[in-house]
């Protein structure tokens, strides 16, 4: 009888032991961990001259530092839908999705919109708080037909500027090009995004709107119209962009066709971390660490979040 009550302590133990599952724990630690020094990496890389450091409080908090001093948490660790992602985002829902750099046919999933999430922290800390603040950053922007505003700092301006260079190099190659780029629409707008309490990133400088075309957004038209628009669609136009650290609205299942977006983390991520190479011999396997100032970010990630 002491036999049979020992045995089943024992099957108890074992069962409730966590010591069993710390195998399957450990996985999804390491990735959760490594998906985290590469999102942080790629913030790093996108914005040199405005996070100056990455702290790891008790607790498991983790936070990049901005020049101003401000903290900002990677990961809230609240369970979110889509929705409340958009509406409530922080490092780690921004970066989660994605973004395809490869040239895709079909309109994206309603809930997929990778590069649509934004924290409002880091849009305030690099292009300005409040209106007067970002006026003051705005240059006026060569776009060789005509001249907007974008916001110059962190690149943002100059990598509009390249754009334009190379789409206007295109354009004798295929009428397409012209008739999908011009005329604009505009920059800069220091609006909310429709029917929400978030500002645009027209508000910052940082987005521009090429030809518009009624099926052009999601709220205007069914997905049936934004999908033929797509068909349509230069590949040419959406490769430069990207190539210059743009994000297209074209990419997400709330599209938005005629909006390109500077941000310039979403594209690294997508280039350094985009294809699932699960063989990686470091996190940071990719990267381009030849280069000392990226070598100097990933020596800090990893003395601090070893
Ligand atoms: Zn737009």
């Amino acid at each position: 009888m002491k036999k049979i009550i020992l045995c089943i302590i024992s099957i108890c133990l074992i069962v409730n032991n966590p010591c069993v599952v710390e195998g399957k724990t450990n996985i999804n630690h390491d990735k959760y961990s490594e998906t985290m020094k590469q999102d942080i990496l790629c913030l790093m890389m996108a914005y040199p001259e405005n996070i100056t450091a990455v702290i790891n409080e008790t607790g498991g908090n983790v936070y990049i530092v901005m020049s101003s001093g401000k903290k900002i948490l990677y990961d809230d660790k609240m369970k979110k839908n889509p929705e409340q992602k958009f509406q409530n985002t922080d490092l780690q829902d921004m970066m989660e999705e994605i973004y395809p750099l490869e040239t895709t046919r079909k309109l994206m999933e309603k809930d997929k919109n990778p590069g649509r999430n934004r924290v409002y922290e880091i849009l305030d800390e690099v292009y300005g708080r409040g209106r007067n603040a970002i006026e003051h950053n705005l240059k006026n922007t060569n776009l060789v037909y005509r001249k907007l505003q974008f916001n110059g700092n962190n690149k943002a301006s100059a990598s509009l500027q390249e754009t334009f260079k190379e789409i206007t190099a295109m354009v004798g190659k295929s009428g397409n090009i012209y008739s999908s780029v011009f005329p604009l629409n505009g920059t800069y707008n220091y609006r909310l995004i429709s029917g929400t309490n978030k500002f645009s990133p027209h508000a910052y400088g940082i987005a521009i709107d090429l030809n518009r075309d009624r099926r052009d957004y999601w709220k205007w038209a069914s997905r049936e119209e934004g999908q033929k628009r797509l068909d349509v669609y230069p590949k040419e136009v959406v490769d430069i962009f990207q190539k210059n650290n743009f994000v297209w609205g074209g990419k997400w299942g709330h599209f938005d066709t005629l909006h390109f977006e500077y941000r310039p983390e979403i594209i690294m991520k997508a280039k350094y971390f985009g294809n699932a190479n699960t063989n990686r011999r470091n996190w940071y396997e990719g990267v381009p660490t030849n280069d000392q100032q990226v070598k100097n970010c990933v020596d800090k990630i990893n003395k601090v979040l070893e």
